[in-house]
């Protein structure tokens, strides 16, 4: 592995810290309209030894609030007070504006995942965006950024990582995340931006926005420290609870009609085609449509919103083809 830091000194917003410091520094972003000026906070964790960088990251999305937790119970934890080598550097937070507001966007409306790498002179999504990719992407050597499921969608712990980037796939490996799923990059995301500054990354999924998911929080500090007993990183880790299933493909099985929607089956279940998931029913007790599974595979995420549209997404599946 070529690694960024051969040991020396980490300047981050003109601070420096050194082999075997530990620091928290506040990257400033923007102040709000009542003048309280906004900063992200990046706690830096390094050990004596060489040894890779790696970007632990929640909140990207403000209403993902489990990736926050994960981030935020591992430096709480001490996790990364005695690393073996190498560096870690945690934000627990990034996209302030989003969690003041209890929604996955910045207050421009604009979601920061969508908006890298950023200008630092840009609205405010896009100000986030830039901050980590000019102040803190330098630094790193690999990412690790944990999210949830959007707007009521529950997400079954999984890892998202790069096709064609066997980096990343390692770094998925080691995880081992109950779900590995290889996904194409979506513009403009961290992920694209930083597989192209040759920085492999992965994103964990667990659970849904505003609303905890202890088994979410639990598989993601276990697969972070796994990654980093890997690297060398921690002295040891918790083994895997099943071997991670991988899949290349996913499919989304929709609603059918409106109505007030209830699942039969859920996030972490094997299906088989034809198979009933759930129902749709109208309120007056006059229809009731069953979905069913439009293939075999295992369901990565379910909709827990009891009332659904026409075209709204309910079961995603994930498959493995050749
Ligand atoms: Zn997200």
């Amino acid at each position: 592995m070529t690694l960024k830091n051969m040991a020396k000194e980490i300047t981050i917003n003109g601070k420096t810290i050194q082999p075997g410091e530990n620091e928290m520094i506040r990257l400033n972003v923007a102040r709000l309209p009542s003048g309280t000026v906004i900063s992200i906070r990046v706690h830096v964790f390094r050990s004596k030894k060489v040894g890779p960088t790696v970007l632990v990251m929640g909140g990207v999305h403000g209403d993902e609030i489990n990736g926050v937790e994960i981030v935020r119970k591992s430096v709480n934890q001490k996790i990364f007070n005695n690393l073996t080598s190498g560096t870690v550097i945690a934000i627990p937070l990034l996209n302030v504006y989003g969690f003041i507001n209890f929604s996955r966007d910045a207050s421009d409306g604009k979601d920061v995942n969508r908006n890298f790498p950023g200008n630092m002179k840009g609205s405010l999504a896009s100000r986030v965006a830039a901050t980590l990719t000019k102040k803190v992407l330098p630094h790193i050597d690999q990412v690790i950024d944990f999210h949830t499921g959007g707007s009521a969608r529950y997400n079954y712990p999984q890892i998202r990582y790069t096709a064609n980037d066997e980096k990343s796939a390692e770094l998925a490996r080691q995880f081992a995340a109950p779900y590995l799923i290889k996904k194409s990059n979506i513009p403009n995301t961290l992920r694209k931006i930083a597989s192209g500054m040759k920085i492999p990354t992965i994103v964990y999924e667990g659970g849904e926005s505003l609303r905890f998911d202890g088994f979410s929080i639990t598989r993601g500090i276990a697969g972070l420290k796994r990654v980093l007993h890997f690297n060398g990183m921690l002295k040891d880790a918790p083994a895997a609870i099943s071997k991670p299933i991988v899949f290349n493909k996913t499919t989304w099985v929709r609603a059918d009609k409106a109505g007030i929607f209830e699942w039969s089956q859920e996030s972490g279940c094997k299906v088989g085609i034809g198979e009933p998931l759930g129902a749709i029913r109208d309120p007056y007790g006059e229809f009731e449509v069953i979905i069913k599974a439009t293939r075999e595979g295992y369901i990565i995420g379910h909709n827990n919103a009891p009332v659904v549209n026409q075209g709204d997404a309910l079961f995603h599946i994930g498959y493995q083809v050749d």
